[in-house]
C-alpha cells in the first residue's frame, strides 16, 4: 500500500482510536496516549462480550486434558 502520508519519521503510524499520527515505538504504541490505549481496551472488552465466537469453545475442548 502506498499512501501519501508523512514519511519524515521512519516509524510513524496512526493511532487506531483518534487517527492521530504517532511514533510506532512510542510508550503507548500503537496508540498516541494512555487514554486511547484505555479506550481501545474498553472497546475490545465490549466487542468480545457482544461477539461470542465458537472458536473459543472448540479450543477449550481440545485443550482440556
Ligand atoms: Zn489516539
Amino acid at each position: 500500500m502506498k499512501n501519501t502520508t508523512t514519511n519524515d519519521m521512519k516509524n510513524m503510524m496512526n493511532c487506531p482510536i483518534c487517527t492521530q499520527s504517532t511514533p510506532s515505538d512510542g510508550p503507548y504504541a500503537p496508540f498516541c496516549s494512555s487514554r486511547c490505549k484505555t479506550i481501545d481496551l474498553g472497546r475490545w472488552a465490549n466487542e468480545s462480550y457482544k461477539i461470542t465466537r465458537p472458536i473459543e469453545n472448540r479450543d477449550l475442548e481440545e485443550g482440556v486434558d
